[in-house]
C-alpha cells in the first residue's frame, strides 16, 4: 500500500456511489441515485449554442480565461437573484465554480482546520459530510425535522460549541425533501447572528418547487459571513459542472486563490456555450416543464407508496425537489430491506450513512425525478413486497 497522506484515511467512499454500481444493471428499477431526468436535458438548444459559441467567437472559448468566471454568466447569476428572489446582490461577489461540489470543497479549504466542528443537518447531505471530511473537522449533528432544525440542538453546537461551520439545505433537502419554514428561517438567522459561525447555505432545488411559496433564504437574513450556493445541474444539465457561491469580498479573494491553485478557472468553453443557451433560450419555460414532470411523478410514488406499502410506514410528501424520505416502522433495518429489494430487483438508499452521528437505521431515500411513471409505479409494489417480507420476519 501506497503511504497515503493522513486526511484520506477520514474520507469515507461514498455509500451512494458504492449502490450506482450494483444499479448499473438496467433491470434493475433504481430509486438511488440523485440522477436528473435525462429526457429533460435540453440537448438540441445546448447544440446551437455550442455551434454559434464555436463559430461566433471559437478562438476566445477555446482560451484561458478568469478564475472568477465568465463576467456574463456573474451578472446573469446576478440578475437572476435580483429578479426572482428580489436580492440585491453584485456580481463581483460571485465566483463561478465547478458545480457545487466545488463550492463546498473551496469552502471547506479555506476554513476548516483539522478538528475544527462543523454542525450538519441530521440527515444531512453527504456530497457535504465527503467533501468537509478532506479537512480533517469533528462533526456535530442537528437533528432536521418538518419545519426545520432543532433549534436547541443548534444553539448548543453553534454558541455553546462554538462550531467553525454550520452547513444547511434549506430547500427541499437532500436526503429528506424537507424545507426549512419561514419561522425556522428568521430563528436559525437569529441564533447564527450572535455567534463567529461561517454559514454555508446550498440551495440546488430551490427553483424545483411544485407547489406553495418560494422562501428567503437563509443568508438574505444575515450580513455576517455567509454563502450561498447554487447551480445549474437542476435546472440545467449537471453534466455541464457550473455553479457558483455568493461571498463576501474578502472570503471571495480567499476562494478564488483556493480556485486557482486547484483548477484555475472553469471550462471557459462551457461557460460561453451555457451564456449563449441562457440568452437564446427561456431558462424559465424550461424549469416549468422539469417542475411539471418532477411534480408529477412526486405525487405518482406518494400515491403508489400509500397503496403498496403498510400503514406503518411513513414518508415525507416534499414541496418540491427530487427526493422523498421514508422511515420503516421500530425495529426494522433499512439495510436488510435493500437486500431484499435487490433480490426483487429495485434499489433505494439506506438512511444510516447520512447520519453523521449514527442512527437513522430504519429511514431510507427515494429518488422520483429519475425513473418513468410506469417504472416509478412497478418499483414502489416491488418495494412494498420486501416490506411486508420484512415485517412478517
Ligand atoms: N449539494 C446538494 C445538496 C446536492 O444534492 C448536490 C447534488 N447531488 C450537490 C450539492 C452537488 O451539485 P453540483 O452538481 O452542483 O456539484
Amino acid at each position: 500500500m501506497p503511504a497515503f497522506a493522513k486526511r484520506m484515511s477520514q474520507v469515507r467512499r461514498s455509500f451512494i456511489r458504492e449502490i450506482l454500481k450494483v444499479t448499473a444493471d438496467p433491470s434493475i428499477i433504481s430509486f438511488a441515485g440523485g440522477l436528473p431526468k435525462p429526457d429533460l436535458f435540453p440537448t438540441g438548444p445546448m447544440a446551437d449554442a455550442a455551434a454559434r459559441v464555436l463559430a461566433e467567437n471559437g478562438p476566445a472559448a477555446l482560451q484561458y480565461s478568469v478564475t472568477e468566471g465568465e463576467p456574463a454568466l456573474r451578472e446573469w447569476i446576478a440578475a437572476r437573484y435580483k429578479a426572482k428572489k428580489n436580492l440585491d446582490i453584485d456580481p463581483a461577489h460571485i465566483l463561478v465554480t465547478n458545480g457545487s461540489q466545488q463550492s463546498l470543497d473551496l469552502l471547506g479549504k479555506v476554513f476548516l482546520d483539522p478538528g475544527d466542528l462543523v454542525g450538519v443537518e441530521l440527515p444531512g447531505y453527504i456530497g457535504a459530510i465527503q467533501a468537509f471530511s478532506i479537512f480533517e473537522p469533528a462533526f456535530a449533528g442537528v437533528p432536521l425535522g418538518p419545519e426545520g432544525p432543532d433549534l436547541d440542538r443548534l444553539t448548543e453546537v453553534v454558541l455553546s460549541r462554538r462550531a467553525k461551520m454550520f452547513y444547511a439545505v434549506p430547500n427541499f433537502q437532500n436526503p429528506s425533501g424537507l424545507t426549512y419554514s419561514l419561522a425556522a428561517r428568521r430563528a436559525v438567522a437569529e441564533i447564527l447572528r450572535m455567534s463567529d459561525t461561517v454559514f454555508v447555505e446550498d440551495d440546488p432545488y430551490g427553483e424545483l418547487r411544485f407547489f406553495g411559496e418560494p422562501l428567503p433564504p437563509v443568508t438574505s437574513f444575515l450580513t455576517q459571513d455567509a454563502y450561498l450556493l447554487g447551480t445549474f445541474s437542476k435546472i440545467a444539465a449537471p453534466g455541464l459542472r457550473l455553479g457558483w457561491v455568493v461571498a463576501t469580498p474578502d472570503t471571495l479573494a480567499k476562494l478564488v486563490t483556493a480556485k486557482q491553485a486547484s483548477d484555475l478557472h472553469c471550462s471557459t468553453l462551457v461557460q460561453r456555450i451555457l451564456i449563449q443557451f441562457l440568452a437564446d433560450n427561456d431558462l424559465d419555460a424550461h424549469i416549468a416543464t422539469i417542475r411539471a414532470v418532477y411534480g408529477a411523478q412526486r405525487d405518482l410514488m406518494i400515491e403508489r407508496i400509500k397503496a403498496e406499502f403498510p400503514a406503518e410506514v411513513t414518508c415525507t410528501e416534499p414541496e418540491g425537489g427530487m427526493f422523498l424520505w421514508v422511515t420503516l416502522p421500530e425495529g426494522c433495518s433499512a439495510f436488510a430491506l435493500f437486500d431484499l429489494c435487490i433480490k426483487e430487483k429495485v434499489a433505494f438508499v439506506p438512511g444510516g450513512p447520512f447520519f453523521v452521528d449514527g442512527g437513522g437505521e430504519r429511514t431510507l431515500r427515494l429518488n422520483f425525478s429519475n425513473a418513468d411513471p410506469e417504472r416509478i409505479a412497478e418499483g414502489i409494489a416491488r418495494m412494498g413486497k420486501g416490506i411486508k417480507t420484512l415485517l412478517a420476519r
